[in-house]
């Protein structure tokens, strides 16, 4: 499950990818289930190309065995915990920072959970500065894949973090047992599963990692009809499968069906709210 898009920057990391899907900016779940049935033809895989949120949890989570967080954020991972833990169902935590990462197997029988070991994980993963070295996912992934095959095999291990930093080439894990909260709204006695009451009540703007550009979310999900072309010159408009390229004066907007998007050459965040509603005024007939 994915709602994000190809891009070259993409590429010294993930795996999956070629400058080919870059360049057709497509569907990061489309690209990788293509090349997982090319690598396997006999693997079968439902791709979801939407970003995981409140409203959408509790569909993706039914018949699961195991959930595995492959995201970059604090909240979805909250998210999960809470879906996990309600749903008793196995999941993987897996984060890198720099050469640094982080991996966790959570049961959910057993505490802490994500949300008890929150404030020692901490909320800011940093990736303004630090970026994300390529061979340190390596080895988180490599660990994330491994505590699914013990989940799967039923090999219940007592609950430990693991850190990696794969450029001073030092592990460790640290015994978490006795860091879960007695009154945890997930884990606790009386859970309220916080994270999956959580909906967003305007729209949502923000800054993208290290400032390359502006996402945009809309306050309830739409379906916008994406046109072929549009009739205003003034913006380079291109349909792809997936999503539609606006191209104006060094500003680039990338918009979703959903009503998403990644602007790219504002200068602020009110500078990219007005494009935003520019372009999808533009995608209604008028
Ligand atoms: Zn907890």
């Amino acid at each position: 499950m994915d709602g994000d898009f190809v891009e070259l920057h993409n590429l010294q990391r993930q795996q999956l990818f070629t400058e080919r899907d870059a360049d057709d900016h497509r569907a990061k779940v489309k690209a990788a289930a293509e090349r997982l049935r090319q690598i396997n033809s006999s693997v079968l895989i439902h791709e979801a190309f939407a970003e995981l949120n409140a409203a959408n949890v509790n569909e993706y989570v039914q018949n699961v065995d195991v959930i595995v967080d492959a995201t970059d954020n604090f909240a979805t991972r909250m998210l999960i915990n809470d879906a996990a833990r309600k749903n008793g169902i196995p999941w993987v935590y897996g984060g890198v920072s720099g050469s640094y990462g982080v991996s966790m197997p959570f049961y959910p029988d057993q505490s802490p959970c994500f949300r008890c070991l929150s404030p020692y994980i901490g909320e800011d993963e940093d990736c303004d500065t630090n970026g994300v070295l390529a061979t340190g996912i390596q080895i988180v992934a490599a660990h994330q894949a491994t505590q699914v095959l013990r989940m799967l095999v039923g090999d219940v291990q007592t609950p430990k973090l693991y850190t990696f930093d794969v450029w001073k080439a030092e592990s460790s894990y640290v015994a978490v047992a006795k860091l879960a909260m007695a009154s945890c709204e997930t884990c606790g006695p009386a859970p309220s599963y916080p994270a999956l009451r959580e909906r967003p009540r305007e729209k949502h703007i923000q800054w993208m990692c290290a400032r390359t550009g502006v996402q945009v979310r809309p306050a309830q999900a739409v379906q916008l009809a994406l046109p072929d072309h549009i009739d205003r010159d003034e913006w380079h408009y291109k349909r792809f499968p997936d999503l539609s390229r606006f191209r104006k004066d060094g500003r680039q907007v990338i918009l979703f069906k959903d009503g998403r998007a990644m602007i790219r050459g504002v200068q602020d965040t009110e500078e990219a709210e007005a494009i935003y509603d520019e372009v999808v005024g533009l995608t209604i007939p008028s």
